[in-house]
């Protein structure tokens, strides 16, 4: 992230970058750059509605018009606005290099402005995020239940496991399984019980009058606690901690990882070492906030093709030539549709968009969907539901704990 970006969060901020799209298209498909021609489809919003206005280039012309004064924010605008789950593919392909993402942020957080955001399925959990702490409207004080009794909450820890609202509420078993690997690693590690949301679904609908404070309190939460890394097993954290906290907070006084990076330096520093897993065949879904949000960070085109290759690393280690890779993958990967407010406001439309996924990942032969985001995760399980798949979704870090010697 170059200097400028990391503190632009308003419409008015991007409009060079709105005037430089030149209406080329090439961000409603995937891997637009290959000269053999690329995927039919890369942008879900634009497949499902089958009008350009879905795409990201007509949203930027959108933005451009919102700046002119020539459309005004009404609630016809909602649709076109919200139903996008900020997958970042038309970031990706887009050969100018514009950040879409980060204007379709700006013009909904513009929407809110004018009323017309969030949506009203979008508006419980941005009120449950402001009571609760959390979107799912749980209760604060019960979001470290899933601790076994095994680990004792130490004030202060060199490692901080920020464990999320989905791992704490929905996917404990995922948090268990992270919290476990960590120990098991010998990483002096804690959680800390006054963990708040990290904001990812507010920033992700517009919706920024809580981000300083929440983004504040966490920073000193861990700052306090002695924090060299915090360590996240949810992309959409990772990413929110990553790309967005700095806007808000400035330079944080402590390094960020996901946990898939956390393992794959001790793998490779040699204080990990994992057995093969037998019977098991997997392919893998990037989420979109592991990948390429955070890859839109990396500038340098080897270092960006290496990102994408720490979670296969560890697939490989695991499963060797049982690791089979989907079509639309790395940078081009099918998003599950569940971000940008997405699942909450659109059930149907994520749903059709996870089955694609499901589809694209049976046809591998694989026996098993692996991701690191108990977000996309959830989405992709009830999508194998639905579809009635014979596919089992698994965290990598589940993965890893089976086989971590
Ligand atoms: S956003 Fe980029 S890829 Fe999309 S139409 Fe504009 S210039 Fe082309
Ligand atoms: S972020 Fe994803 S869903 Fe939204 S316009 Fe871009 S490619 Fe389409």
């Amino acid at each position: 992230m170059t200097e400028s970006e990391k503190s632009k969060t308003e419409l008015k901020d991007f409009e060079l970058e709105i005037a430089r799209c030149i209406h080329c298209k090439a961000c409603t498909i995937a891997d637009a750059a290959n000269p053999k021609g690329g995927f039919e489809v890369g942008c879900p919003s634009w497949s499902a509605m089958e009008w350009e206005a879905y795409s990201g280039g007509a949203k930027l012309w959108l933005a451009r018009a919102i700046l002119d004064g020539n459309y005004k924010l009404d609630t016809d605008a909602g649709d076109l606005l919200f139903r996008c789950s900020t997958c970042g593919q038309c970031e990706e392909q887009c050969e100018n290099e514009l950040p879409t993402v980060d204007i379709i942020e700006a013009m909904r957080a513009e929407a809110v402005k004018a009323g017309v955001g969030p949506l009203d399925k979008q508006i419980g959990y941005s009120k449950a995020t402001e009571i609760k702490r959390n979107p799912y409207n749980e209760e604060h004080a019960s979001r470290t239940a899933w601790v076994p009794k095994e680990f004792k909450l130490k004030d202060k820890a060199e490692v901080i496991y920020f464990v999320g609202c989905t791992a704490s509420y929905r996917l404990q078993e995922l948090a268990v399984s992270t919290m476990r690997v960590m120990d098991k690693l010998g990483a002096d590690v804690t959680v800390k019980e006054d963990e708040w949301c990290c904001c990812s679904p507010l920033i992700r609908v517009g919706k920024l009058d809580l981000v300083k404070d929440y983004v504040k309190h966490n920073v000193e939460l861990f700052q306090n606690a002695g924090a060299k890394v915090v360590v996240s097993s949810c992309a959409g954290c990772f990413r929110t901690m990553k790309r967005d906290w700095p806007k808000y907070y400035g330079l944080l006084p402590f390094e960020v990882k996901h946990s898939v990076n956390y393992i794959a330096e001790l793998l490779e520093s040699g204080k990990a070492k994992l057995n093969p897993l037998k019977g098991i065949k997997a392919t893998y879904h990037d989420p979109c906030h592991y990948g390429r949000h955070v890859a839109h960070l990396i500038k340098d085109r080897k270092e960006k093709a290496e990102w994408f290759e720490v979670p296969r690393k560890i697939l490989r280690i695991l499963l060797g030539d049982n690791f089979v890779e989907m079509p639309r993958t790395k940078e081009n990967a099918w998003c599950c549709g569940a971000g940008g407010g997405a699942r909450a406001q659109f059930p149907d439309w994520t749903l059709d968009t996870s089955i694609e996924r499901i589809k694209e990942a049976e046809e591998t032969g694989a026996t098993h969907l692996v991701s690191a985001c108990p977000f996309c995760e959830t989405s992709l399980q009830l999508a194998i539901e639905k579809s009635e798949s014979k596919l089992k979704m698994v965290d990598l870090i589940q993965f890893v704990e089976d086989a971590l010697e």
